[in-house]
Formats: C-alpha cells, sequence, structure tokens
C-alpha cells in the first residue's frame, strides 16, 4: 500500500495531469502572469458556480478577510464577533487592523459558532460577525443573519473550508456558502478543498458598491490607475493558479462526493462507539469535509496518534489551542474555562485523513487502525 497522508494531492494531480500541464504551459507561452484572461475566465466561472454576483481573485485567504474588513471601513476599536474554535487567520486580520477580536464559544457537535453567544456579545461598538464554516459546513446562518439585520451588522463568511455547500434557509430557499452575508471570503491553499498549486484566494459579495471597493483596496487604493484614492494592498491571485483553479473548479463536486463517501464509511465504522463522538451533520447545510473531525472521549489523544503514527495513519488535531489561550491573542477579558465547549474540543478533538483519492483499502487500514487503539 502506498503511504498514507492527510491529503493526497499528487494522486488527485495524476488523475488531471495532462490538463494541468497544458493549462500552465499556455499561462508561460502567452506570457499573462498577472491579470490575464486566465484569471477573468476563473472568476467568470467561479461566480457563475456560486451563483454569486462578484468574485473579486486575491492572493491568499487571509487577504480575502483582510481586504473584506478595510472595504467595510471598519474603523479601529470597533468590535467583530468570531468563533474561538477556528484558523488563527480570522481573529489575526481583526487584530492586525486594530479592531477588537471578540470570541464566543462554538456548538459541541457541528463545531459552528453559536448564534446565542454571538447575541450575547453584541455591545454597541460592535460592527460585524464572522462565521467560520468550519470543516465543511455552513454556521447557523438563519441565526445568524437575523441577528445582523436585528443589530445592523455586517456578516461576512469565512468560507475557507467550505466552499461548494449549501445552506437551505428556512423558507426552502438555498444558497452557497459565502454568498449569504455582505461578504464571503475563501482560499484556494492547496489542501482546502478548491485548491491551487501555491496560494490564492477570493472574495466574493452580491453588493455592486461593496465590489468596486473591494476592487480598490485589493490594488492599492487606486481606482483608476496610479491615481490612490486611499491606502489599500497588493493581492492578486496569478494566472497560473487561475488556470489550475479552472480545471478544479469543474470537478470541486465530485471532489465533494468523494470527501462525503469517506465520511460515511468513517461514520459507519464509528457510530455508536462509546469513546469516539462522529461529527454532526447541520440538517441546513450540505458538508463537504473539509476535515473529518472525531471528539473524543476519555482517551488519550498523544498516545493513540504516536500508535496511529507507528501504522503509517496519520492525523493532525485541528486546532490545539484556543485562539484566547495563544499568547498573541492574550486579553484580560478572557481566561481559561471561559470558553468551555471550545476548551473541551481543543482538548479532545482528531482529524483523521481525508482527501479526494482515498481507496476502499485505506478507509479500511485507517478505521482499523483507530478502532484498534480504542478497544484496546
Ligand atoms: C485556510 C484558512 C484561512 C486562510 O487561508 P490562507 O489562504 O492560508 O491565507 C482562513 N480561514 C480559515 C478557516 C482557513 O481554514
Amino acid at each position: 500500500m502506498r503511504k498514507l497522508a492527510m491529503v493526497d494531492l499528487v494522486s488527485q494531480y495524476e488523475k488531471i495531469k495532462p490538463e494541468i500541464d497544458k493549462a500552465v504551459l499556455d499561462v508561460i507561452a502567452s506570457s499573462a502572469f498577472i491579470n490575464g484572461p486566465e484569471v477573468k475566465s476563473f472568476q467568470a466561472e467561479l461566480e457563475k458556480y456560486l451563483g454569486a454576483r462578484h468574485v473579486i481573485p486575491c492572493a491568499n485567504g487571509t487577504d480575502a478577510l483582510q481586504i473584506a474588513m478595510m472595504a467595510l471601513n471598519l474603523q479601529p476599536g470597533d468590535e467583530v464577533i468570531t468563533g474561538n474554535f477556528t484558523y488563527v487567520a480570522t481573529a489575526e486580520v481583526i487584530a492586525l487592523l486594530k479592531l477588537k477580536p471578540v470570541l464566543v464559544d462554538v456548538f459541541e457537535d457541528t463545531f459552528t459558532i453559536d448564534p446565542a453567544a454571538v447575541e450575547k456579545a453584541i455591545t454597541p461598538k460592535t460592527k460585524a460577525i464572522v462565521p467560520v464554516h468550519l470543516f465543511g459546513q455552513c454556521a447557523k446562518m438563519d441565526e445568524i443573519m437575523a441577528i445582523a439585520k436585528k443589530h445592523n451588522l455586517y456578516v461576512i463568511e469565512d468560507v475557507a473550508q467550505a466552499i461548494g455547500a449549501d445552506y437551505t434557509f428556512a423558507d426552502g430557499s438555498k444558497k452557497k456558502a459565502g454568498t449569504i452575508g455582505d461578504i464571503g471570503c475563501t482560499s484556494f491553499f492547496p489542501s482546502k478543498n478548491l485548491g491551487c498549486y501555491g496560494d490564492g484566494g477570493a472574495i466574493f459579495t452580491e453588493n455592486d458598491d461593496i465590489a468596486k471597493k473591494i476592487r480598490m483596496v485589493a490594488n492599492h487604493g487606486q481606482s483608476v490607475q496610479y491615481y490612490h484614492d486611499e491606502i489599500g494592498v497588493n493581492s492578486r491571485l496569478d494566472s497560473m493558479q487561475a488556470a489550475i483553479l479552472r480545471i478544479k473548479l469543474r470537478h470541486l463536486d465530485e471532489y465533494a462526493a468523494a470527501r462525503n463517501k469517506v465520511a460515511a464509511y468513517y461514520d459507519k465504522s464509528f457510530a455508536n462507539h462509546p469513546k469516539v463522538k462522529i461529527p454532526v451533520r447541520d440538517p441546513k447545510s450540505t458538508h463537504v469535509f473539509h476535515q473529518y473531525t472525531l471528539v473524543l472521549n476519555g482517551v488519550d489523544r498523544t498516545a493513540m496518534r504516536d500508535f496511529l503514527a507507528a501504522k503509517g495513519i496519520p492525523s493532525m488535531i485541528y486546532y490545539p489551542v484556543p485562539l484566547h489561550l495563544q499568547k498573541a491573542y492574550m486579553d484580560p477579558r478572557y481566561k481559561e474555562g471561559d470558553f468551555p465547549v471550545t476548551e473541551h474540543l481543543c482538548k479532545n478533538v482528531i482529524s483523521l485523513p481525508m482527501h479526494t483519492e482515498m481507496s476502499e483499502a485505506d478507509m479500511e487500514f485507517i478505521v482499523s487502525g483507530v478502532l484498534e487503539y480504542l478497544n484496546k
């Protein structure tokens, strides 16, 4: 058996190699490396896929979040609410812009932000909510949008882990993750569900004025070349990455189906085991399984990971430390014990290999290793 990986990008590439190689060589031959036709085509194709009015490509997912907040004119001291159990990027850009990150707890079963906790955290200084669609499914957007409307707040969706997921609203209508709030931000980091072969990101919005502002901020604050109306940043998706993403976008739904097949196999294998809790699917969202994450119950996680590693089964901890206990984000407002769910998850989650190229034999091997440890 080949070596197991958390994410197998090599096998995925091998299946689409002729198309990818040609696309990359074509970009080199055209030398339209920056803002070339491939970027415009990818933008249009992603708009169509998402049903989004505007897609603005940028350099990475962290930039996407930063540009979104700059485009909304958030001012130093403005409060932005986000989930505590997440990747650092969200809180990082809030802090970098001298806004105030306000952390709230998440649900233990779906890992997404708890709307009741969001509402409780609102103050007169609150300007925006950043729900993270963690691990591949949408946060409770019906509730979050209602809270935002009631308190006149912006919603910036962090869709870096859930591109392609569909959310069904209470009235039965559906939207793609990232097109629900005022702005959606995503990443094309190679291991993401729609990953390029380097760095990349994009920002989505339905609002023409916000789109114009985002384009300006991402392009040195200029609306006309060499006329700078405000201080912006330089954040672009390069043409080679766009050419690769155009090909991978055509496979995105099939990739999500492959991930769901792995998740279903894991679910079936671990359901009802007293020492693990399988990830709960929110009935209002489809799940694109960026990660498959178990919550352990009374298991020595480090010993389990060592046991699996010795068998050649990789595992990861997403995420080991809550934001409020990270050295860079410590704040007198928060102390250990303030976010019981997040803290419990950080101590007990474990993510198993999840990618688009997993064989039945791989899944069987991983599951038997995990069960062997749990049943020891
Ligand atoms: C990956 C990720 C980001 C950042 O994306 P980069 O392209 O690495 O900057 C932001 N938020 C979440 C939830 C992510 O998973």
